[in-house]
């Protein structure tokens, strides 16, 4: 048995590789940037070989770094942005066109065509996701309309179609294995998440050949090994998931009713609901998650477009701090905001409120009304929001949350951790390792290989590092929230016929 186990989290704007021990200590760390495309407004694509490259190099500085071989790491696992979409040569191994990015709206006009042809509500009951250009469907689409012969081609059997986990197995493997797992299946919104297989009247409307798919299987289990020539060794590949769902599994929510947040550039929170699909009155996504036998279970996914973004933006156009941990201290030097309210609905409002034309503000200014008041507004609008999401759940799932684990970096502040307790009136729980996403796929990994024996042993090296206990009284929450309610209702369709 190996004496690490490495997981490779590849993200949206970064490849990242952690050597994590049989404690969940994280012994080596490498991360490499790259470039991001964006060939018109809207259009945002990355180069499949460039995430392959930098992924290989953080592996191989996450190795060196600890002066480790192949030979002592006893499984990979991966995790990876979701939903981005790559079509490939099975012959040449080479892309036949650049990776499409979740975040890319080239697809728009093809998903309110769907709707009109009345596929969208059998996505959502099929797929569980609301019809968007946000998955992949639509973007496979796109690429075998647009690049030259690429359907024909596609037809004959020749190409292969793979979100970011798909691709990396493919490449470890030195094309033996065109896999994914159960998690980023669900995000393809090509895939039935209660018949766990792709749908074929959806497969048909977008004139995509199912040959291109990959198999779908757990995100915990031997998919295949890597390749000599790629690693220096024959290395289990074992455990895949999408970042949220990984982030979940890291966590250690297993059960019903657990609940976790990232709050990092946007802000996801996911709830595991146990066997159960639950559909959603309130706008949310129902995917799939990791049962801790490494079973498919569901899931409920809420996200706040704007969190940690909400800072960035105090720190790069405002520019009233210099960085993100500096909000802390301004927060915590008013005992209020002083009535002030910030709405950080730059992109719009997602859950529960979906409205496409609301746009940011401040509100509740006075003559008093100073930077900290600002700074501070500004940080507890990523709480209100995470409040406002984490609610239309509990009215979804019919589970009142018992407490919330939290992530991602804007969890490191403990004024932001402490207001959200007192928003929610329920514990939120910080744990010792911030980088859940990573270890929740050396987990899945781990436990299939045996270097984990089962959930229990892995629940064993969860820390706490801290519990923010809610402080305030009912009366003055129910103010807090009125105020925020108040806010909210005056950025509504503001940019409507603007
Ligand atoms: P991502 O994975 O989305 O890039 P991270 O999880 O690394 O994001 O979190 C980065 C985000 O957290 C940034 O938007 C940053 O503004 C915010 N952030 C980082 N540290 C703090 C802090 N101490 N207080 C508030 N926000 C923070």
């Amino acid at each position: 048995m190996g004496k690490y186990v490495m997981a490779l989290d590849q993200g949206t704007t970064s490849s990242r590789c952690i050597l994590f021990d049989k404690e969940g200590q994280i012994r080596s760390l490498a991360k490499k940037e790259f470039n991001q495309y964006y060939p018109k407004p809207g259009w945002v694509e990355h180069d499949p070989h460039e995430i392959w490259s930098s992924q290989m190099a953080v592996a191989m500085e996450a190795m060196s770094q600890i002066g480790v071989d192949a030979s002592e790491i006893d499984a990979i696992g991966i995790t990876n942005q979701r939903e981005t979409t790559i079509i490939w040569d099975k012959r040449t191994g080479n892309p036949i066109y650049p990776a499409i990015v979740w975040q890319c709206r080239r697809t728009a006009d093809i998903v309110d065509q769907l709707e009109a042809d009345g596929l969208g509500q059998k996505i959502r009951e099929r797929c569980g996701l609301v019809p968007d250009a946000y998955f992949s469907g639509t973007k496979v689409k796109w690429i075998l309309d647009h690049v030259e012969g690429a359907r024909e081609a596609a037809k004959r059997g020749e190409l292969l179609f793979g979100t970011v986990d798909t691709w990396l197995i493919w490449k470890l493997t030195h094309g033996q294995v065109h896999v994914t797992d159960y998690t980023n299946a669900s995000r393809t919104m090509l895939f039935d998440i209660n018949k766990m297989d792709w749908d074929q009247e959806i497969l048909d409307y977008l004139d995509i050949p199912r040959c291109i798919l990959p198999e779908v299987k757990p995100s915990s289990c031997i998919y295949g090994y890597s390749s000599e020539l790629i690693i220096g060794g024959r290395i289990p590949i074992s455990g895949a998931a999408g970042d949220q769902q990984a982030a979940l599994f890291g966590q250690c929510c297993f059960e019903p009713g657990d609940v976790k947040n990232t709050y990092g550039t946007g802000g996801f929170l996911l709830m595991h609901t146990g066997d159960k699909a639950v559909k959603s009155k309130e706008g949310l996504l129902t995917t799939i998650c990791v049962n801790a036998d490494g079973t498919p279970g569901y899931a409920l996914e809420g996200s706040v477009f704007v969190c940690g973004a909400a800072i960035q933006w105090l720190r790069d156009e405002v520019q009233i701090i210099s960085s993100a941990p500096e909000t802390e201290s301004y927060c915590q030097s008013v005992p209020d905001t002083n009535g002030v309210y910030v709405v950080p609905a730059f992109t719009g409002l997602g859950a529960p409120y979906w409205d496409q034309y609301a746009r940011g503000a401040i509100l509740g200014l006075t003559r008093g009304a100073g930077k900290a008041h600002l700074i501070r507004a500004t940080v507890e609008s990523l709480a209100y929001q995470v409040t406002d999401v984490i609610k239309a759940m509990e009215r979804d799932s019919g589970v009142r949350l018992s407490s919330l684990r939290v992530d991602g970096g804007a969890s490191a502040n403990n004024f932001l951790m402490q207001f959200q307790a007192d928003l929610l009136g329920t514990d939120v729980v910080r744990p010792s390792c911030i980088e859940t996403t990573a270890l929740g796929a050396a987990y899945l990994a781990g436990l299939a290989t045996g270097f984990w024996k089962n959930a229990e042993e892995i629940r064993q090296n969860w820390k706490l590092e801290k519990t923010f206990r809610p402080e305030i009284s009912d009366a003055k929450r129910e103010k807090y929230l009125q105020g925020w309610q108040k806010a909210v209702a005056c950025t509504r369709n503001w940019a409507k016929d603007l």
